[in-house]
């Protein structure tokens, strides 16, 4: 077993983290600042693409991507360890490089599962930049979970599909860039296998009918980085048959499909998170004292710090693992260990955050420090992409299965 990365990965990370520190970091405050002066807060700031414009030039771009005609050509095992540098600045660096969710699933699926023409039209502007894109599964009137609980309905009408429902939590939506939304809905409700009633068709954000009606909100924040959160009404909005992506009722196996690297990419970022946590905890408690101690000298203190350095070993071996098996035996094989991860991460994560903010005082609740905002978003990825509990369920119903077959 070798623990080290291998040469592609090591001379990436290099560059990575040497155009992290010349550009990135030093951007956060400028589109902070540029944001102010904009039209609409859900504009990008133009410092964004001015730093995508840099990336590209430096080799720094689609980096998740394992198709060598579309992507970089990196393995999951190779992204990782860039995955969790971008995670450190989850506002900016996860967009300047083309690696920012949900276009990161977006592109996968067209890579995947679209045609010709869907790729040429859409997934070309994506790779480029040019464009962004929404996925529009979750609706507020059932648990949607259970993705074979949705009821948007895409029916057949001559050569165009009709679609209305009403979706929510629609990330990226808001941000104007925002050209296209991979919709998952209901061809076939009547279908008598329940995982074969769903389709997914591709609709432009300007169709008639369509309508970002509000922003969604997460803890308060209005996630502004990542294009907001929107609810989104369909209302007879029509698109022609030749926006279906796969086959008809093949919608549930393609949101299978989009989920397992997203939910990797989510765990990578995160452990970037963490580390980015608790360079903060030891500055603080370096740089701080309290009833004649430096914070660094509480017991209490060092319990925290040290408590996180393991969980943040712990978890980046098993996503490593993850992301080798998903590699070498593809994402089904690796189902268990991305249920696993998807578990453990976002879990461990906050409360290593959660510390962080206590050991900040007022300062970690406040917006000049990126803990709580780094917590809230943490702490939403025990609920997208599957709740905690889903994921439990489902593995330990394998589990339980394995033993009774006399595996175990
Ligand atoms: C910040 C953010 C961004 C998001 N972005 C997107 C997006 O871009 N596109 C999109 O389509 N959706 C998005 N979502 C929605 C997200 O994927 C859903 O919230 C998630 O799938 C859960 O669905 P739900 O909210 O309907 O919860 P429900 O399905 O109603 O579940 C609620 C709770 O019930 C419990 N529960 C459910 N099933 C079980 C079970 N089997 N066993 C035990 N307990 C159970 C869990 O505690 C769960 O949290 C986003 C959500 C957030 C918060």
């Amino acid at each position: 077993m070798d623990f080290a990365y291998d040469a592609r990965t090591e001379e990436m990370r290099k560059k990575l983290q040497s155009f992290m520190d010349e550009h990135v970091y030093p951007a956060e405050a400028v589109a902070d600042e540029q944001r102010t002066e904009l039209e609409s807060p859900w504009q990008t700031p133009p410092v964004v693409d001015e730093l995508k414009k840099k990336a590209r030039r430096y080799g720094l771009w689609n980096l998740f991507l394992p198709d060598r005609t579309y992507g970089a050509g990196l393995t999951n095992l190779q992204y990782a360890p860039l995955a969790e540098i971008l995670g450190r600045s989850p506002r900016l660096a996860p967009t300047v490089v083309n690696c920012a969710a949900p276009d990161t699933g977006n592109m996968e699926v067209l890579t995947e599962f679209g045609n010709a023409e869907q790729r040429r039209t859409w997934l070309e502007p994506l790779l480029s930049g040019e464009i962004r894109s929404g996925f529009a599964m979750t609706e507020p009137e059932v648990a949607s979970s259970d993705a074979t609980n949705i009821e948007t309905r895409i029916r057949r009408d001559g050569d165009d599909y009709v679609i209305s429902g009403r979706k929510w939590y629609i990330s990226g939506a808001m941000n104007p860039d925002c050209k296209i939304f991979i919709v998952m809905g209901k061809t076939d409700p009547d279908a008598p296998d329940i995982r074969r009633q769903q389709s997914m068709v591709l609709v432009p954000r300007d169709t008639p009918g369509l309508e970002v009606r509000r922003a969604m909100r997460v803890y308060g924040y209005d996630d502004h980085y990542h294009g907001g959160h929107a609810e989104i009404v369909f209302d007879g909005v029509r698109v022609p048959r030749s926006n279906l992506i796969g086959e008809e009722g093949g919608g549930f196996a393609i949101a299978q499909a989009r989920l397992g690297p997203g939910r990797i990419h989510h765990c990578m970022r995160l452990i970037g998170m963490a580390e980015r946590a608790v360079e903060l905890m030891c500055l603080r408690a370096n740089g701080r004292s309290a009833f004649g101690r430096q914070l660094a000298e509480q017991g209490q203190v060092r319990e925290w710090i040290a408590d996180a350095r393991v969980q943040i070993e712990q978890l980046r071996l098993l996503v490593l693992k993850t992301a080798w098996l998903m590699d070498t035996v593809g994402n089904k094989g690796a189902h268990t260990e991305i249920q696993a991860i998807k578990i453990a991460t976002p879990r461990a994560v906050v409360g290593i955050l959660d510390r962080a903010v206590q050991l900040h005082g007022a300062g970690g609740v406040s917006q000049d420090f990126p803990l709580a905002e780094l917590w809230a978003a943490a702490r939403t990825l025990q609920l997208a992409d599957g709740p905690d509990e889903v994921h439990q369920r489902s593995l330990a119903r394998r589990e339980l299965k394995r033993h009774a077959a006399g595996e175990g």
